[in-house]
């Protein structure tokens, strides 16, 4: 199983993080992927980079190295209505935008409100992929998430560091929300959330955890660059999305 798209990373931007975009695309590029999703932590993380550093990402190259850049954010759900820390200026400057739960930035209360938030974010329509949803520190309803999901078109994705280095215990969540959502007839992406370079486009864990939970890998649309780009095309975005044409 090959993945050509990388859906969440991050650079030294986001203040935790260790290496630059160039040896991001660098090591994407040695992996084979086709597009890496650029996700720096949304403004309320502390750490994370300057408003001006989102409106600015048009200066990035289309394409480096053969790798299409992708020009997006990690924005928080900072409520149980589900907005999130950006605002339309910034979204309108980007190609992809993850929701995710952070504990710094949410206090984690009972799995109700965490469903409760994740549900109104997706309905907003603000964001494409909901991420490291499995996460034990803010248990869901994976039923309810994964059928919203599939309603308002937003990918859930499997997150490769969830089984390495962070968020500890997600397994057993991330196997009942991929199965949730493949019941519901939904779809997948993997990220490998690297927080360095070595990292980016590494998905040996997602795809052990694929095979061993049963979910059919045609459910994992970053699979396939192409289809990566039709499904955000298919959201309607602002930044032009026909510059990666000659990719494919
Ligand atoms: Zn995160
Ligand atoms: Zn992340």
């Amino acid at each position: 199983m090959h993945i050509e798209v990388d859906s969440h990373t991050h650079t030294i931007a986001s203040g935790h993080a260790y290496s630059t975009l160039a040896e991001n695309i660098q090591a994407a590029a040695a992996r084979g992927i086709k597009l890496l999703a650029i996700t720096d932590h949304g403004p309320q993380m502390p750490g994370a980079p300057h408003f001006w550093y989102f409106m600015n990402m048009r200066v990035i190259p289309r394409i480096l190295h053969g790798v299409g850049i992708l020009r997006g954010i990690e924005a928080n759900i900072v409520n149980i209505k589900g907005e999130l820390d950006i605002d339309a200026a910034i979204e309108e400057q980007l190609d992809i935008v993850l929701g995710s739960l952070h504990e710094p930035i949410i206090t984690p209360t009972t799995k109700n409100q965490h469903t409760e938030a994740v549900i109104q974010a997706m309905a907003s329509g603000r964001i494409d992929v909901f991420a490291h949803g499995g996460n034990p520190a803010f248990p869901i309803d994976v039923d309810e998430v994964a059928k919203t999901a599939a309603h308002y078109n937003v990918l859930v994705e499997i997150n490769n560091s969830s089984f390495t280095t962070s968020r500890k215990g997600s397994m057993k969540n991330c196997a009942a929300l991929a199965t949730a959502v493949a019941r519901h007839n939904g779809y997948l992406t993997f990220g490998s959330d690297a927080h360095i370079a070595e990292k980016v486009g590494g998905f040996e864990e997602c795809i052990k955890f694929i095979r061993t939970v049963g979910v059919e890998e045609s459910r994992v649309l970053s699979q396939r660059g192409a289809t990566f780009l039709d499904f955000l095309k298919s959201k309607n975005k602002k930044t032009d999305l026909s510059e990666f044409a000659t990719l494919f």
